[in-house]
């Protein structure tokens, strides 16, 4: 019985939280009710979110009505971020909510597995360089043996063909795993919990990028190729999948993959790699996809037939008594995952059918821990089917409630619910340090798209025979007079935390500075020492300041600080002075030991856009301290603003004097205030003005200005004639962030003035050299610089330079715009010196 109850923990989570703002309308049930009389399944896998086949997927979850899923490797923590600034876990974080919604949208579930994406790889064999392989498919067999698909289809071939080293990871695990979860010898400590699983068919979905022959093969009826076609419509949904599969996509964000909805036929093609062959074009032939598929179920059958056959489009509640009497046979039918499956995608029915609406409202969004938070919640039945309220369970405890529904009147109770230490809502898998891996020691959380609700009601409502227990999220709603009814879900944040405005602090030669950071209280505080403590290279420091605040005040604190070492990670920590009680084993006597308890203090950081529910991360508060010698030049620096991107503030940190201006002010008169212009990331992806004020930045170079442009993206540019003379971005990129330099040039300014660059500014940088390297250049360019990424020919066009009238022009893809932020020192002595660059044949 165990075993069920943690499944369920784990699969029946999925889609809670906005659960309710799905429509629910009588065609959107009896879809659903065609879905429940439906037991095939599907597990996609790829490696990004993005990657997956939205039409596919939106086909099979609601033209073959089976259960689907998309595992995505990764959360796309290494993509680029075309809506803001975040970057890594951050920007994963926007696209696990991307793809949430893409799901939403699609019909489909969705999973992933502990991989960071740490930006693209050129092979396999890198990718398994940061990615433990035995890890990566413990995931991957994990999440095959708690979904249990019939068919399993991957998106990438496991080869070159895939492109992407990540990719091409994907093939080969997916293929791995399609034999691993059936073999009770590979990863044992699963089956605590899950049992070992063999899937019928691993398919390659096929493409005619990879195999321009494909509609050939198919005419010739090769054997073991499918193709469906996936263009159909929906009359239930009044589109058709490709329109809905173009709405899922259109939730990419932050790839920028607004989409345009496709009609009519649309091929798709599944090469069979394992499992049993089949002939008649059917991926699920000699597989049963009906109840029939169950001893007795048959009856299951029969039953929900005449449902839908019978059903009442104008009085869905007229389906409930039968559908309650097909719950009583799901629960004559042996347990497994998908009947624990079906009976909640059932219970959700029924729910629907009797427009019965359950929402609990906190009074705020954020919740400060150990705070008691008022919960208002509403019941409404609006059809006359009787029901009871019987009672509502929050953690753990319940509240009776005994009562009889009337029709079409809110029912609201209030509660007030201490925020204990069992609530949290910061992202599970950012709690502990992670590097090629996310860190989650919990096997039960593996796999799982996101946190369960901070907090949600269990309304136990009696409906016939049957007792329900219906989970319903704790959320927060406002009105905006705009945009109308908003959602966000519960936050909860520390009593105290520590806000730091910046991620590094540059140091002298061993000279003491000041660590300034602020400290807020979300509650009274009084004398509350903090200390800090480092991971390594620092002389011991164990002053302590003691922090008193009222609610809701702010003040600024300061530690100092003398490093040995080059890097070195400081956190904060609250003291408490701790009675510790030790029990002794054998006779049960106490004994209180006083200690001192170092408790982390927190940093909050907020992601909140329009298109995904609000996140708030709950992370350690911690600055890097780096010790280099950058010679800082007094000049002023204008920063236009591109798609986002945090060089202007990183530059800033080392006290460069910093200007962040908008494409649209840009005007010679203001340009000439400014020494040097920098072009943020992607600013001619995005910006059309910019485009529009080319000319004027030219004009401010020959006038003897200089203008340093960060990479682009080769597609979609409001103007490629971005310098003064013609250069072409094109699609070369270094992605070893350890690949060799050259000085092309040893004698260039850039590589001398005002910093002497050596091989070793090079060390310790993160994820990749650059990306969108220019190519095809005008003579004027020079190229101080080359990289060379393993088994492949130097490229020379990450850095480029032209003098140009009395000024000059930069356009650069090295990523600037990872290694400044991860304060990387190298890579500020390079930028510090590009600024410094004055025109050299003047
Ligand atoms: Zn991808």
């Amino acid at each position: 019985m165990k075993k069920i109850t943690l499944i369920l923990c784990f699969l029946g989570s999925l889609q809670i939280l906005f659960a309710q703002q799905t429509e629910w309308n009588s065609s959107r049930i009896l879809l659903e009710i065609q879905k429940l009389n439906t037991t095939g399944s599907v597990l996609y896998i790829a490696a990004h979110p993005d990657d997956e086949n939205t039409r596919l997927i939106t086909y099979l979850a609601n033209e073959k009505k089976v259960r689907t899923g998309y595992l995505s490797l990764t959360r796309g923590d290494g993509g680029q971020n075309l809506v803001g600034d975040e970057q890594g876990a951050y920007l994963g974080l926007i696209r696990t909510q991307e793809l949430l919604a893409a799901r939403r949208t699609d019909g489909g579930e969705q999973f992933f597995t502990r991989a960071v994406d740490f930006g693209y790889s050129k092979s396999a064999t890198e990718t398994f360089t940061k990615w433990p392989h035995d890890s990566i498919l413990s995931d991957v067999v994990w999440v095959i043996r708690n979904f249990k698909p019939d068919v399993i289809i991957m998106r990438f071939p496991p080869d070159e063909r895939a492109g992407h080293g990540q990719h091409a990871v994907s093939g080969i695990i997916a293929e791995e795993a399609f034999a691993a979860a059936a073999d009770p010898t590979k990863f044992p400590e699963q089956l605590k919990y899950v049992s070992v699983w063999q899937t019928q068919r691993l398919f390659l979905n096929n493409s005619t990028w990879w195999d321009k022959d494909l509609p050939n093969k198919i005419a010739n009826g090769e054997k073991n190729l499918a193709w469906l076609d996936v263009g159909g419509y929906n009359n239930l949904l009044g589109k058709s999948y490709g329109e809905i599969a173009a709405e899922s996509r259109t939730n990419h964000k932050s790839q920028g993959f607004g989409s345009t909805p496709t009609r009519g036929e649309q091929k798709e093609y599944l090469e069979l790699k394992n499992g049993t062959p089949f002939s008649n074009n059917d991926i699920f032939e000699g597989i049963s996809t009906t109840w029939e598929r169950y001893r007795q179920g048959g009856e299951i059958k029969i039953a929900l037939d005449k449902i839908i056959t019978e059903y009442n489009v104008l009085q869905p509640e007229k389906s409930v008594d039968a559908l309650l009497k097909v719950y009583t046979q799901l629960e004559n039918t042996p347990a497994d995952q998908l009947v624990e499956f079906k009976k909640q995608q059932l219970q959700n029915i029924i729910v629907a059918c009797l427009g019965l609406w359950l929402e609990p409202v906190a009074e705020k969004d954020m919740v400060v821990q150990w705070e008691k938070l008022k919960i208002f919640s509403t019941a409404i039945k609006r059809n006359e089917y009787p029901l009871t309220l019987e009672s509502i369970t929050v953690l753990d405890k319940e509240y009776k409630a005994g009562e009889i529904l009337p029709v079409g009147i809110n029912q609201i109770d209030s509660f007030e619910i201490m925020i204990d230490n069992r609530i949290s809502s910061s992202p599970y898998w950012l709690e502990e340090n992670y590097d090629g891996l996310f860190s989650v020691s919990d096997q039960k959380l593996r796999g799982k798209a996101e946190n369960d609700p901070a907090l949600a009601f269990i309304y136990n409502v009696r409906i016939g025979e049957q007792l329900f227990k219906i989970k319903r999220a704790v959320v927060f709603k406002e009105t905006d007079a705009i945009k109308g009814e908003l959602y966000k879900p519960l936050s909860i944040i520390p009593e105290v935390y520590i806000k730091l405005d910046q991620n590094n602090i540059f140091l002298k030669e061993d000279a003491p500075s000041e660590i300034i950071f602020n400290v807020h209280a979300n509650r009274d505080i009084s004398n509350m020492p903090i200390t800090i403590r480092t991971d390594n290279n620092i002389e011991q420091n164990s002053e302590k300041v003691f922090v008193t605040l009222n609610k809701g005040e702010s003040q600024n604190y300061k530690f100092t600080v003398k490093p040995n070492g080059e890097i070195t990670n400081l956190k904060f920590f609250k003291v408490r002075s701790d009675t510790l009680i030790i029990f002794d084993e054998n006779d049960y006597s106490e004994r209180h030991v006083n200690i001192e308890t170092y408790i982390e203090v927190g940093a909050n950081y907020t992601i909140d856009y329009d298109h995904i529910p609000r996140q708030v991360v709950f992370e350690e508060a911690s600055v890097k301290l780096i010790k280099t010698d950058i010679v800082i030049p007094q000049i002023k620096i204008a920063y236009v603003e591109g798609a986002g991107d945090k060089v202007d503030e990183s530059l800033q940190q080392i006290g460069l004097n910093i200007t962040t201006i908008t494409p649209e002010s840009i005007t010679l008169a203001e340009l000439k205030k400014y020494d040097a212009v920098v072009i943020g990331v992607r600013a001619y992806n995005t910006s059309k003005p910019l485009a529009d004020n080319q000319n004027i930045l030219m004009q401010y170079v020959n006038d003897g200005g200089l203008v340093i442009t960060q990479y682009n993206t080769n597609w979609d540019m409001y103007t490629e004639n971005i310098g003064p003379y013609p250069f072409k971005i094109k699609r070369g990129r270094v992605t070893d962030e350890n690949s060799p330099v050259d000085f092309l040039l040893p004698e260039h300014n850039v590589l001398n003035t005002p910093n002497k660059i050596t091989k070793q500014d090079f060390d310790g940088w993160i994820q990749e050299r650059g990306i969108y390297f220019a190519e095809d250049l005008a003579p004027e360019y020079a190229t101080p610089l080359a990289f060379t990424d393993p088994n492949e020919k130097p490229q020379n066009g990450s850095l480029i330079i032209a003098d140009y009238g009395k000024g000059a022009f930069i356009y650069t893809g090295i990523a600037f715009f990872r290694e400044l932020p991860a304060g990387v020192p190298g890579a500020y002595r390079l930028f510090v010196n590009l600024l410094s660059y004055k025109n050299q044949s003047k």
